[in-house]
């Protein structure tokens, strides 16, 4: 019997919760995540070449171009041998990386694109705290619930700022359109599912409306 294809592309705007539902889907459908953003930002601080050449680029709010992330990620997919039960967290962000995942050969099966108002965008992009000692990520209103945090290991993202945000969003507005026509063409012959998921709402109902639809 050959293993059902789950292959997921989280698209959205800075700050609508992709990292947030990915790690949800990760754990109850045991999906490997591969966040883009991480992967930079991990060569960012271990101060390697590649880290080095793009950190004045993400810190500015801009992208990677393309040709060096779709050369990286496609590296990660070859290198870990990854064709089925991976979600993509934040790539494509252009339509040439888009087109990238077809050259890859990788299976895509649903996309979700998640959406939330400016604002709301906005707020959590500049609530967002990163617990240095686990790396775990939350906004700022619920950090009070969790004890376990010591208060003096939070960190903001460098890129978490007014002016940084609005750019990422500008950019992420240019390009959406062209990546969700090209997803939603491809979901008209079944060839993937694409669904459209409102992000206003709390992490609990978001999770429950994904999995809706994973449960099938
Ligand atoms: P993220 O963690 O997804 O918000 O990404 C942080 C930053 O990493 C972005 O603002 C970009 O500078 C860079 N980046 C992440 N993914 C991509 C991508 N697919 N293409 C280009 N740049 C990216």
């Amino acid at each position: 019997m050959s293993a059902i294809i789950m292959n997921i592309i989280l698209f959205g705007a800075p700050g609508v919760g992709k990292g947030t539902q990915a790690k949800f889907i990760s754990k109850k459908y045991n999906i490997k995540i591969i966040s883009t953003g991480d992967i930079l930002r991990n060569e960012i601080n271990k101060n390697t070449i590649l880290g080095k050449k793009i950190s004045n680029v993400i810190n500015s709010g801009k992208l990677i171009n393309d040709k060096l992330i779709i050369k990286i990620i496609k590296k990660y997919i070859l290198k870990n041998n990854l064709k089925n039960k991976i979600l993509l967290d934040g790539f494509p962000r252009t339509i040439e990386q888009a087109y990238s995942i077809d050259n890859i050969g990788l299976n895509i099966t649903y996309v979700f694109e998640l959406i939330a108002l400016h604002n709301t965008l906005i707020k959590r992009i500049l609530g967002r705290r990163i617990d240095s000692s686990s790396g775990k990520t939350y906004h700022v209103k619920n950090i009070l619930k969790k004890r376990k945090i010591s208060k003096d290991k939070l960190t903001i993202r460098r890129d978490d700022n007014i002016k940084t945000a609005k750019k990422r969003i500008k950019i992420y507005l240019k390009n959406q359109k062209k990546i969700i026509d090209f997803y939603k063409k491809k979901s008209i012959n079944k060839k993937i599912k694409f669904h459209k998921i409102d992000c206003n709402k709390t992490i609990k109902e978001i999770n429950e409306n994904i999995s809706k639809i994973l449960d099938i």
